[in-house]
């Protein structure tokens, strides 16, 4: 393996997502090159590639990957202090944070004032090789790295993103017990969550409409086709309006209600009663992506899940088809559509 000095990425430029190939610099210090063995289309790629979300011309897509290292420093280490070496197999998050401003000092890393996120940045700007549905992806200072566990790549894709996003929602609940909590949306994350709910001894309720999306949320999880009141928390991942009404009426009194579905302004309208939230003395919180604890509980579940770990990728295409991965993921396919390599 050599050090890397062009990549190839799924970029949209004009409008139009498409493969380039662009020259990598030589690598400064602190930074890591990972040759990708398994990329994931998440439902924000979509999202930006559809338009509805803001994008930088050159945008390198792609923020849910897998990899190995292709060149780091001889000192370099992962966020748990653990050596990282060429070849070794590792995941990593898609957040970029300066650790010291008032945010990141806060516990808000994710609001960072100087953020930059994989997969929402130009190719044209340095560090370029920012798209993770790539062939070569390169780690900043700032970005959480861990040597992935002896997991399957296609069961580690989503520790970037669907999975650590869960694992902020279930640390927002708190620890006290959940008796009976519900979820809405089966997408990914909800698939995460309630399987995280469910190993902690939680009683999930899961409401997802789609028959297809319910087949793979697994063992334990009842699903339902309407949330019945006063559970002891709801979660909504399903972005939809409704979804978000079903969550707080179903949450009962002192409960807690977590919003992590709705990311794109101006894309839901909800009218809601305030006495609804004020009467029954809820906690609402909302939560969009993850600070580094996250990331590391997550992969931590992941690696006790070991080959249990929910299966959310369906067909699998080279990155030289990365178009029509796009495309069987704007079918919904499967939760997640995997490119490699
Ligand atoms: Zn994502
Ligand atoms: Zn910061």
């Amino acid at each position: 393996m050599k050090a890397p000095t062009t990549f190839t990425a799924a970029v949209l430029r004009d409008g139009a997502l498409r493969l380039e190939q662009h020259v990598l610099p030589p690598r400064s210090q602190g930074e890591i090159d990972v040759d990708v063995t398994l990329a994931a289309v998440c439902g924000s790629d979509l999202h930006t590639v559809s338009g509805r979300r803001a994008a930088d011309p050159g945008t390198g897509l792609g923020h849910e990957a897998v990899g190995r290292i292709a060149e780091a420093d001889d000192d370099a280490i992962d966020a748990r202090g653990a050596a990282l070496r060429r070849g070794d197999r590792v995941v990593f998050g898609m957040i970029v944070s300066c650790g010291s401003c008032d945010r990141c000092s806060s516990g808000l890393p994710m609001k960072c004032r100087t953020l930059r996120k994989y997969g929402h940045a130009s190719v044209d700007e340095p560090p370029h090789a920012i798209g993770m549905l790539a062939d070569v992806v390169r780690l900043v200072p700032g970005v959480t790295v861990l040597r992935a566990p002896d997991v399957a790549d296609e069961l580690l894709v989503s520790a970037a993103c669907a999975v650590p996003t869960a694992a902020a929602i279930v640390r927002a609940l708190g620890d006290a017990p959940q008796g009976r909590v519900g979820v809405v949306g089966g997408g990914a994350v909800g698939t995460y969550v309630a399987q995280m709910l469910i190993d902690r001894g939680t009683e999930v309720l899961l409401l997802e409409r789609d028959p297809a999306r319910l087949r793979s949320v697994g063992d334990g999880i009842l699903a339902v086709d309407r949330l019945p009141p006063d559970l002891d928390a709801t979660v909504e991942v399903s972005g939809s309006a409704d979804g978000t009404a079903a969550a707080l009426r179903a949450c009962g009194v002192g409960g807690t209600v977590v919003l992590a579905g709705t990311v794109s302004p101006g894309a839901v309208h909800l009218e809601v009663d305030p006495s609804d939230i004020v009467l029954r003395r809820l906690r609402v919180i909302g939560i969009h992506n993850y600070a580094p604890e996250d990331l590391i509980a997550g992969v931590t579940w992941l690696t006790a899940r070991g080959r249990r770990a929910p299966e959310v990728v369906g067909t699998v295409f080279p990155l030289a088809r990365v178009t029509e991965a796009f495309d069987a993921a704007a079918r919904h396919e499967a939760l997640r559509i995997g490119v490699r390599p």
